[in-house]
């Protein structure tokens, strides 16, 4: 048959748009071998012509199906997150505010020497909310979400993230004011040593990277991260609105080139025994669960030290567990099973799943993550 070509495929001819309107234009469609664009590239390209029944300069020359993949998979709208659904943070919540959200709301105000940084680096252990602070921005800013996980660009799309990368800060140029965020932004940016490290971690994925390596991966991954730093010198913060959040659980990997993009760099630590509770609370009322006592969440709080916001929900739906196991040990089927048969979820639940659960961070990386943000995090 028609040799099929997929994202990893070949060559396919650009998009020509000048002097086209996207209705008219005919164009090779990636991954069909047709030569029109299929409705659903359409209707993205669409939505991103000007008034002038044009794309704009920055989507001229990039492949549709890049277009499409991001404005399907990559950009959301309204990520659905409010500063209300995030457990503790304060200071961290304060400082974007000030430095993120006021200048996307008013940027008028924040020109000259109010004009906001290009980029802001959220880092921490994992699972303490650094995704939730990112969705937020955009739901409080009323800007439009764009998430990219790093290693996917070095992974999935081998040899394409340069032009991914591209098409990415093209879109969201179109759609401002626009947050990207750019998760474990330290497998992009990072100093050699973490190629090598990511180079090991794709090989064990995939095991056709072999062949590719010869067409010299090391040249390919060295491009996209001269692309990256290229984008975010190339938007300009007084007329475009789009910041670009940078997460890592790995700050120490950035290089000094990286860090001097990344203006500000907020630390996003472990939650407090306060905002620990609070997350119990909150997941448990979502479900109608919440019986226990302020004594019982005070002892939660103090046998999950050390636990992160992402322990912590799976402290949670591990104990929710409890009730369900017991009442099904008493002889009752699943099928015949009534929700009024459940008891409550009680400190029990929670001490049994304390067993199963452990934290996911260790007081050593604790450490490196202080020290980092002593030498380089923003204080303010
Ligand atoms: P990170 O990006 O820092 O690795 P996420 O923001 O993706 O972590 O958090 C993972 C999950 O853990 C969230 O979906 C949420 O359920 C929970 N979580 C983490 N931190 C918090 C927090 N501060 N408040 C409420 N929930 C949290």
């Amino acid at each position: 048959g028609f040799p099929r070509r997929g994202i990893r495929g070949n060559f396919v001819p650009p998009i020509r748009c000048s002097g086209n309107n996207v209705g008219n234009v005919t164009s090779r469609n990636a991954g069909k071998g047709e030569d029109t664009l299929d409705d659903s590239t359409r209707r993205c390209l669409e939505m991103l012509v000007g008034p002038d029944g044009e794309l704009p300069e920055k989507l001229r020359n990039i492949e549709p199906r890049l277009i499409e993949h991001i404005s399907n998979e990559i950009m959301n709208r309204d990520p659905n997150v409010r500063w209300n659904d995030i457990a503790g943070l304060e200071h961290a919540k304060r400082c974007v505010t000030e430095m993120v959200i006021w200048p996307l709301l008013r940027p008028d105000i924040f020109k000259g020497c109010r004009s906001p940084g290009r980029g802001l680096l959220l880092f921490g252990p994992p699972g303490t909310g650094k995704t939730m602070i990112g969705k937020a921005i955009a739901g409080e800013a009323k800007a439009t979400f764009f998430y990219i996980s790093a290693s996917s660009l070095t992974s999935k799309w081998i040899g394409e993230g340069e032009k991914l990368v591209r098409a990415l800060f093209g879109v969201a140029s179109c759609r401002q004011p626009a947050v990207i965020f750019v998760d474990e932004i330290d497998s992009l940016l990072s100093q050699a040593a973490a190629q090598v490290r990511m180079d090991v971690e794709t090989f064990l994925k995939d095991f056709t990277w072999l062949q590719r390596k010869s067409e010299g991966e090391h040249e390919s991954s060295r491009r996209l991260k001269t692309q990256f730093l290229i984008e975010m010198e190339g938007f300009d913060t007084v007329s475009e609105q789009i910041l670009l959040i940078g997460a890592t659980n790995r700050p120490q990997e950035l290089d000094e080139a990286a860090r001097r993009r990344l203006t500000k760099r907020l630390y996003v630590p472990l939650p407090s025994s306060e905002a620990r509770g609070w997350i119990v609370k909150s997941l448990l009322e979502n479900d109608g669960l919440f019986k226990l006592s302020d004594e019982d969440i005070v002892s939660i709080c103090k046998l999950t030290e050390g636990y992160s916001g992402s322990d912590m929900k799976n402290l949670v739906k591990d104990a929710s567990m409890g009730p369900l196991r017991e009442a099904l040990t008493h002889g009752i089927e699943i099928t015949k099973l009534k929700k009024e048969d459940m008891r409550p979820v009680t400190l029990q639940d929670f001490e049994s799943a304390l067993q199963e659960v452990r934290p996911s961070v260790s007081l050593n990386e604790l450490g490196a993550y202080e020290d980092w943000n002593k030498q380089f995090g923003s204080l303010a």
